[in-house]
């Protein structure tokens, strides 16, 4: 699945593949170019079939 993950703090977005474990997303994604580790507002974007 796709997933959005937009940073709170400087607005950057990042589409990258995730995938859901134990219900919660899993990305792979560290932190943000602003240095932001937290805070995040993540979507998945892929309907589940
Ligand atoms: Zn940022």
């Amino acid at each position: 699945m796709m997933v959005t993950i937009r940073c709170l703090q400087c607005g950057e977005r990042f589409l990258l593949k995730g995938r859901v474990k134990k219900g919660k997303i899993e990305t792979g994604f560290k932190r943000c170019l602003c240095d932001n580790e937290n805070d995040f507002d993540i979507r998945n974007e892929t309907l589940y079939s």
